[in-house]
């Protein structure tokens, strides 16, 4: 019998605000084109995928900081509609919220975002000293803010051995691997791949591997390739994609992906298992546009 753990899982990391052009090609530089549509969502990877948590069901909080002013509301109504708890969130007063401006290719789903961040403070460590470790079962970190990320993976170490952690790393950044060395999972999308020469999911795995502790598990996922899983027993695990019929919107495809596999593993899923759900859930995503439609 499945045990279903019913504690939240805690994403820590970016909310932002996406401002979402889609247009019918990519423009050409000095031009001026009509959109085909405009969206303002909720962004940042912490918080797309307590999105998809939430839509799959299981009970999530975000903690990140947001800015106090004209988008404040827009993003507590947005976690409040999908359920997500936001009450270790710190609000910083005059600061400006990070906004994502991000082009749509309408054809292929491409996406191409321009993040512009003036400065809001991440979460420090103080902020995260606020949460009661026992209410969650899993606890996932945006592979950012480092120096502040690695202090709250230590005290969790210190507080509650047992606690499951995350780690996504999406772009190099100093200090992410000495991280991922002590998680329990390890998320390695190809934009963190691909700087370091690391050009295929296997070279990325084989790489990893030398890196993490032997209990984890290491996910390298490379787009419409798919994803593959390496879990302590060296056996690499490959799932394809799910493609949908038409691409329409790749936006999140990675936090979708990683919350599938939160959603599947705390479910106790093998790794096959959960590699085949957040792949499919993945690729759902890609053929909507937004989120809504996963559930
Ligand atoms: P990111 O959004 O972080 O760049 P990826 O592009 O690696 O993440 O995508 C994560 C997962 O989403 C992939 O492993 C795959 O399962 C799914 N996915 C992404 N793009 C597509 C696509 N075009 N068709 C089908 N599935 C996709």
């Amino acid at each position: 019998m499945t045990i279903v753990n019913m504690k939240k899982v805690l994403c820590v990391g970016m909310i932002c605000v996406d401002v979402i052009q889609v247009c019918d090609g990519y423009p050409e530089e000095d031009s001026e084109q009509r959109a085909t549509d405009f969206r303002l969502e909720r962004g940042g990877n912490a918080s797309n995928s307590s999105t998809v948590l939430s839509l799959l069901g299981t009970p999530c909080e975000c903690l990140g900081t947001m800015a106090s002013g004209p988008f404040l509301q827009f993003l507590e109504k947005s976690f409040e509609r999908y359920n997500i708890d936001i009450q270790h969130c710190r609000i910083y007063e005059g600061s400006e919220p990070v906004i994502a401006t991000i082009v749509i290719n309408g054809r292929n789903g491409s996406r191409t975002i321009i993040v512009s961040n003036k400065g809001l403070p991440e979460p420090f460590l103080a902020d995260f000293k606020k949460v009661n470790l026992q209410d969650y079962s899993w606890i996932h970190f945006e592979g950012r803010n480092v120096v502040e990320v690695e202090k709250m993976v230590n005290y969790i170490k210190k507080e509650m051995p047992s606690m499951k952690i995350s780690l996504e790393l999406e772009k190099p950044r100093q200090g992410l691997l000495n991280l991922a060395a002590v998680v329990d999972l390890v998320l390695v999308g190809k934009d963190f791949s691909i700087p370091l020469g690391w050009n295929d999911m296997s070279s990325t795995l084989d790489h990893m591997k030398t890196l993490v502790k032997p209990s984890a598990i290491v996910i390298s996922t490379w787009g419409e390739k798919g994803a593959t899983g390496l879990g302590p027993d060296g056996e690499k695990i490959h799932c394809p994609a799910y493609s949908p019929e038409r691409v329409v919107d790749t936006i999140g495809a990675g936090d979708t992906f990683n919350a599938a596999i939160i959603h599947a593993m705390n479910r106790n899923l093998t790794l096959k298992g959960a590699l085949d759900f957040a792949c499919r859930v993945a690729g759902c995503k890609v053929g909507l546009e937004g989120f809504n439609g996963l559930e």
